[in-house]
């Protein structure tokens, strides 16, 4: 038994600090975690779990529309966006519960409450209560980054956007990333007129740049208006509540909501971490090594909080890692490659491995194959929008380096195309595997 009050006090009860406190818990470690907002974090509560639910729920604008070739007679559609949103909250609060049994089931000692550091093993609570702690996780998440523009607090972030009053007839996207691009299929299937507003001339910076043209064309077929080379100059509330987006590069809009998605900030603001000497990034993250050591040595961080690769599941690898190798003597490091991803957009994108110019740059001579296809399911509804797969393959060795998919159910299809990638299995075994027929996924073992 140490001195300290806990073997392991951990900021933030998200995906990467809640999966060390029940590791490190169960390997027999003192745990407390300390959590300012829900447990759950960015995922469960403002993230993944809600956007998912209203992706399933936008997808019903166009799937009862298609039922009538499919012999359903389905009457006038009309949508309530007060249910789904509170479905949605209701379901949230039911996952943030098993959140909560999970950590009391593993005795880790739960504080509602901002903590901050005032010593490499001490930490304080709101409450005013110091506690010590022989280790220190941070795993406190980022945050949604905002343009400093005149007018910039009549717009939401991701965090508010779950929570909407009414469904807005207009809403404008700043960004073309992952939230911008889920956010504007999601807001269209709900009849809003989403104008989706980029920097550059290129969404998706990072994706297969067919893929990426791919949903340009279909978002822009569906009646999104998206632009190009565009920013923001000012945000004006008129005198009947809408919104002027006063623009640079493009007109000015007039919306009901202005949503910005441009990126997300670690949230190490007055923790206590520089005054420590704990070394952070210009953007704020903290800078750790392979074990998730910080340039203090009783404190850690795991998650999105290191800003690397923002996603859930590497920051659950994370935790689970740090807690393996801290507190189960199984030094444990997390393998960064090929971590598969999904654009939950409208059709979803699924991605791993290397793009097509990456492998040139990285591998010099490359074949790609593609099938460019309408889903069965689109011919018979009469939708004219084509899914389009891709390999990409080393010429020397034959290895699929890279599959990049858009089109119905890509990012379920994904995950189990993940495993021929960092298996390193070659074309030639995708060519050997007989089709499941029919499927669309049959298409990754048909290309020629
Ligand atoms: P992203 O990093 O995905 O995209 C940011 C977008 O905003 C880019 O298009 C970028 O353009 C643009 N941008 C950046 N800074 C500015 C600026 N100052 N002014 C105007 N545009 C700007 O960020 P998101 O906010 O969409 O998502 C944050 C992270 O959350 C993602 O990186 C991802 O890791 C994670 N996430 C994952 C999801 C999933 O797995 N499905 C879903 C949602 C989020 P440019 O390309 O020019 O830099």
């Amino acid at each position: 038994m140490s001195d300290f009050d806990f073997d392991l006090f951990i900021i933030g009860a998200g995906s990467g600090g809640v999966r060390a406190s029940r590791i490190a818990a169960a390997h027999g470690a003192r745990v407390a975690v300390a959590e300012e907002h829900r447990l759950g974090g960015t995922c469960v509560i403002r993230g993944c779990v809600p956007k998912k639910l209203l992706v399933y729920g936008a997808h019903f604008a166009e799937d009862l529309d298609d039922a009538a070739m499919f012999g359903w007679d389905v009457p006038e559609k009309r949508f309530d966006w007060a249910v789904l949103r509170d479905n949605v909250m209701a379901e949230v609060s039911r996952l943030e519960g098993l959140y909560g049994e999970t950590l009391t089931n593993h005795q880790v000692k739960v504080f509602k409450e901002r903590a901050t550091l005032t010593g490499p093993n001490h930490i304080r609570l709101a409450s005013g209560r110091t506690v010590t702690a022989g280790k220190i996780l941070i795993a406190v998440g980022c945050r949604a980054a905002l343009p400093e523009i005149p007018g910039i607090e009549h717009a939401i972030t991701s965090n508010e956007v779950f929570h909407l009053e009414r469904m807005p007839k207009r809403v404008v996207i700043g960004g073309g990333g992952y939230i911008a691009n889920e956010f504007a299929g999601i807001f269209h299937q709900f009849g809003a007129h989403v104008t989706l507003v980029n920097r550059s001339d290129t969404i998706l910076r990072g994706y297969d740049e067919q893929i990426v043209d791919r949903l340009v064309k279909i978002s822009v077929a569906k009646g999104i208006d998206m632009r190009f080379n565009s920013g923001f100059q000012a945000i004006e509330k008129q005198d009947d509540g809408s919104l002027l987006c006063r623009m640079k590069g493009s007109a000015d809009i007039v919306a009901d909501e202005v949503l910005f998605a441009i990126g997300r900030l670690p949230n190490t603001e007055e923790l206590g971490l520089e005054q420590l000497g704990v070394q952070l990034t210009d953007r704020g993250a903290v800078v750790i090594d392979q074990d998730f050591r910080s340039t203090v040595p009783s404190i850690f961080a795991v998650g999105d909080v290191t800003d690397r690769i923002q996603l859930t599941p590497v920051a659950i690898r994370e935790g689970q890692a740090f807690a393996d190798t801290q507190f189960g003597n199984k030094p444990t490091r997390v393998d960064y490659g090929c971590i598969p991803s999904s654009v939950f957009s409208h059709p979803p994108i699924g991605t791993v491995g290397l793009t097509e110019s990456q492998a040139k740059n990285k591998l010099g001579v490359v074949r790609t194959y593609t099938s460019d296809f309408r889903p069965m399911k689109n011919v018979l509804a009469g939708r004219n929008e084509r899914s389009l797969y891709k390999l990409v393959v080393d010429d020397g060795s034959d290895e699929v380096v890279g599959i990049h998919m858009i089109g119905p159910d890509a990012p379920e299809i994904m995950q189990a195309a993940a495993i021929a990638v960092k298996a390193r299995l070659k074309k030639a075994d995708f060519d050997a595997t007989v089709a499941l027929h029919p499927t669309m996924a049959e298409e990754l073992v048909l290309m020629r």
